[in-house]
């Protein structure tokens, strides 16, 4: 047996980092996506409330690719939807309805994420949504909240309706469009969409399967789902987990070095 330990970093919470901080990390996290391959042309957002600046939140420029998003060229946008520094470019209109509103109202959230990958927009379309009886599905139980689709994410008045239905959860199933996610911090809302994004490829293989799919009890869901949850709450693991996807993405793409 090896006894050797991996040291544990301690987990930074958001509050402790600095804004240069924050933006060297979430440029590694758009990178990350479009390494894993989960983007969508120039769309979708991730991004981060900057501590101490009311609710604003840094978040990628309309136009670039995640490829090209670096930490310097993050837009730092305002609950109002407008830019609160100068940049040369502009912010989404689409991502601030989202992001903005999540930022304004839950002081538990540092970051959100939203994609459209294949495997998760065609869960989306069906009535069940997320199946909880696979490995990453169960680890979701009891944890996902549901926002009927309206069109795209662009009016303001729809602002309200989607905090309204994500509530107080970490999981928004934006129905017959994609999802969101937000955690505490940016690894942890890493670590939360690659579980999403596999418990929907799982489920897609799977429903390519002929045959019924073993049905889980809903206390083994149940208490996968706190398990999980417990390890999710683990800033430090989830730290661990982001910092050596990043390092495997530098090794590979050194251009994100
Ligand atoms: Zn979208």
């Amino acid at each position: 047996m090896n006894t050797t330990t991996t040291a544990i970093k301690d987990a930074t919470p958001m509050a402790g980092m600095t804004e240069e901080e924050l933006r060297v990390q979430l440029a590694d996290f758009y990178h990350l996506v479009s390494y894993l391959g989960w983007t969508e042309l120039i769309f979708n957002h991730i991004s981060v409330r900057l501590p101490g600046e009311d609710h604003a939140y840094l978040v990628n420029p309309m136009g670039l690719h995640y490829d090209e998003v670096t930490p310097e060229n993050l837009l730092v946008v305002g609950v109002d939807g407008k830019l609160k520094r100068e940049s040369p470019y502009r912010p989404n209109p689409a991502g601030f309805a989202l992001h903005g509103v999540i930022h304004e109202h839950r002081p538990d959230v540092g970051c959100i994420a939203h994609t459209h990958t294949t495997p998760i927009s065609a869960i989306v379309m069906k009535e069940a949504a997320i199946d909880h009886n696979n490995f990453n599905g169960a680890q979701l139980y009891g944890r996902v909240a549901y926002h009927d689709f309206e069109g795209i994410t662009i009016y303001s008045d729809e602002r309200d309706r989607m905090l309204k239905s994500l509530g107080d959860k970490h999981v928004l199933v934006l129905r017959n469009h994609g999802i969101a996610v937000c955690e505490a911090d940016i690894p942890l809302t890493f670590f939360l969409l690659w579980t999403v994004q596999r418990a929907a490829e799982i489920q897609c293989a799977a429903a390519a399967i002929p045959g019924p799919n073993v049905q889980l009890p809903e206390a083994t869901k149940r208490k996968c789902a706190e398990d999980a949850q417990r390890l999710k709450d683990n800033a430090a693991f989830a730290t661990l987990l982001f910092d050596a996807m990043v390092r495997k993405m530098k090794r590979e793409r050194p251009e994100f070095a």
